[in-house]
């Protein structure tokens, strides 16, 4: 495994970081306070090329490696948790999607303009019965003469209220459970679909929603890979997702990490700075251990997938890892900052709001050590 950045891997990092500093955590506090995503980011990081390092040059893509990849998201973590969400769900899931499973027509129509910013994607898996339990999911799609007739409710679904386009997984032969699932596009204003906000208390700046489809028809073509496998295109989607998400945590766990050294380097209590006290200093130390730790399982998972082999396990094993250090470094980050950790007008309090998300999305930890368990050969 190899610990080093390369030279170009490097250069990206340090244009993006300029980028997101300049454009993303300048307006964090702002975006958070409103509840609001600044939706013109897309265009702008479109233009840029920063929608694209996945995905290959023909459809406006970068091609660039999932290490790369990884370090775009730890950037975006770092800057602000609430706009990354919203950002990492269009590239990572809704493009992703589209470009594994997805025909020359769908990657023509979504892919290349969410490379460029132009269309917005979503990803609509969890429902009201259940994000965890596919087998409880109730949302439908039976073949008709003129297409797919869609019926169901998503929730919480990030960039919900806005998207051009929403994957979503819906029972195409229910009777087989999550195995008779199917990944398909709904694109905004289909006649039927609604879209609602729901407030959350972290990610702020992320849309969630709760989307309805009432009788929505689809198009033929809005099938996104093969009928009845899209259990298991989702699982896949999901399992590059993860490790974005691990790097996202460790991203979000850095900006704790740095405020609170800095704020314990001017905080003065009993005649001398708080990050004298040997306390303070074990748990600042502990808290760049673990995510130094949370970092090289997230490497080592993208490696492993960028190389095309085996990672469920250490996709798992980074995302749970990251996002409960991410976790308790942003708890340990208000205690450090005492009444000033609560006080709206710091960081801090953003990033104790915005981490829990990382340990319910995209696979809770219960659902993560289930899976590694189940790599583990335990039934
Ligand atoms: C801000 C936000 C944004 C989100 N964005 C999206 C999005 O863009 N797209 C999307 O599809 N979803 C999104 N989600 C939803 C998220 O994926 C689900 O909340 C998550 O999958 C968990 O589902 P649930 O909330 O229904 O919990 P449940 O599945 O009801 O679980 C409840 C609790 O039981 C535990 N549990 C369940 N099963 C087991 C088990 N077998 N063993 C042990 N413990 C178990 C869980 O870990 C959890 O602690 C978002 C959620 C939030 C809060």
């Amino acid at each position: 495994m190899d610990l080093e950045l390369t030279e170009e891997q490097r250069i990206f990092r340090d244009r993006f970081r300029e980028f997101a500093r300049g454009e993303i955590e300048a307006i964090a506090k702002e975006c958070d306070e409103k509840g609001e995503f600044p939706k013109e980011l897309f265009r702008k990081m479109g233009s840029l090329g920063y929608l694209g390092i996945p995905f290959p040059t023909e459809y406006g893509g970068s091609g660039l490696d999932l290490v790369t990849f990884a370090l775009f998201a730890e950037e975006l973590g770092h800057a602000s948790a609430g706009i990354a969400v919203g950002i990492y769900v269009h590239v990572a899931l809704a493009l992703s999607a589209v470009h594994a499973f997805g025909t020359s027509r769908q990657k023509e129509s979504y892919l290349a303009p969410g490379i460029r910013g132009e269309k917005v994607g979503a990803w609509g898996f969890a429902e009201p019965a259940g994000g965890s339990d596919p087998s409880s999911f109730r949302t439908v799609a039976e073949q008709g003469p003129n297409g797919w007739r869609l019926n169901g409710t998503k929730v919480f679904i990030s960039n919900g209220t806005f998207a051009d386009f929403i994957v979503v997984t819906a029972k195409t032969a229910p009777e087989k459970g999550a195995q008779g699932m199917s990944l398909l596009i709904v694109n905004k204003g289909t006649p039927g679909f609604t879209a609602r906000r729901i407030p959350v208390m972290g990610v702020r700046a992320t849309e969630s929603a709760e989307l309805v489809f009432d009788n929505c028809v689809l198009p033929q073509d809005a099938l996104l890979g093969r009928e009845n496998e899209g259990f298991l295109q989702a699982m896949k989607t999901l399992a590059l997702g993860r490790i974005m998400a691990a790097a996202f945590a460790c991203g979000l766990g850095r900006a704790a990490l740095e405020a609170s050294l800095k704020y314990a380097g001017e905080r003065k209590a009993f005649g001398q700075a708080i990050g004298a006290f040997q306390g303070n200093q074990w748990t600042l130390a502990d808290m760049a251990t673990r995510l130094d730790a949370s970092w090289l399982l997230t490497l080592r998972a993208a490696q492993l997938a960028g190389e095309g082999r085996p990672h469920i396990k250490e996709a798992s094993m980074a995302k749970l890892y990251a996002s409960e250090t991410a976790t308790w470094i942003c708890e340990r980050a208000v205690q450090i900052h005492g009444a000033y950790g609560m006080a709206m007008e710091y960081p801090v309090q953003r990033y104790y709001r915005d981490c829990k998300l990382l340990e319910i999305g995209e696979g809770t930890s219960e659902i993560q050590r289930n899976t590694i368990a189940r790599q583990l050969g335990l039934k």
